[in-house]
């Protein structure tokens, strides 16, 4: 039925490449990576990927307590070295000059995903979903979220491939680079399902990690096992835990 709606919602996933070597994760805020698919990265980093974080912006307006408000971007940046690192990720990098909350999928950003891109050089970039989810509006929907989705597309077709385009990168020798495929996190009707059971502990650490976002969520275990349980239910992977997403080939 949803496929119907033509283009409100995702195509099927594609088939994964199965021979990809380097994985960007693109996200707004950090804590995105880990709630959506901490798990599926510490698997990708098991089966040897090298798997890369860039974040837009520090999440300087997140938290829920009275932690001063100028301490929020070095506290979020810290607390996402540290669940990147409890998935085995070393290479975490954050752009400059984007602030929490009004992030918009502009030139200026498309032009700092390209110079991250081109720099990486990744077959997989897994980034938010630029599709709103309307039954889920908290969370997976911020505009944050949605921007950079769709930043990440356009960086993806045609910029990051195009050398005619932002010249000054190429002339800095960033040459044109052409990412294989994308997977969407937390967008509508995900239908590709990674088992995650094997991995949960370390997507459990990592959220655990970002004390500023997660401290106050006293169920957060049975919370996600509820969440993950469901998702692997739905997708035929019953009693599993699973994270799910969209997968687009973009060769
Ligand atoms: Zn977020």
């Amino acid at each position: 039925m949803r496929h119907m709606l033509g283009g409100m919602s995702f195509p099927p996933s594609a088939a994964p490449c199965d021979d990809v070597q380097r994985v960007l994760c693109v996200f707004a805020h950090p804590d995105d990576v880990d709630f959506g698919a901490a798990g599926t990265v510490a698997r990708w980093v098991d089966e040897g990927l090298e798997v890369s974080y860039l974040l837009v912006t520090r999440g300087d307006a997140g938290g829920f307590d009275e932690t001063p408000r100028e301490a929020m971007p070095g506290l979020r940046e810290a607390e996402q070295r540290a669940a990147a690192a409890a998935v085995g990720v070393k290479q975490v990098d954050f752009l400059e000059g984007y602030a929490d909350g009004s992030v918009t999928p502009s030139l200026a950003l498309r032009k700092d995903l390209v110079a991250a891109i081109r720099r990486a050089r990744p077959d997989r970039i897994l980034t938010s979903s630029p599709l709103r989810r309307w039954d889920r509006i908290a969370g997976p929907s911020h505009p944050d979220h949605l921007a950079v989705g769709e930043a990440v597309t356009c960086a993806v077709y045609p910029d990051a491939r195009n050398p005619f385009a932002h010249p000054d990168l190429g002339a800095a020798g960033l040459a044109a680079w052409t990412v294989r495929e994308i997977w969407y996190s937390a967008g509508p009707d995900p239908d590709h399902a990674v088992d995650v059971t094997d991995t949960f502990d370390r997507k459990l650490a990592a959220l655990r990690a970002h004390v500023s976002q997660t401290a106050h969520l006293h169920e957060l275990d049975v919370m996600l096992r509820e969440r993950l349980g469901g998702l692997a239910e739905t997708l035929g992977l019953p009693g599993r835990l699973a994270e799910a997403f969209t997968i687009i080939r973009t060769e």
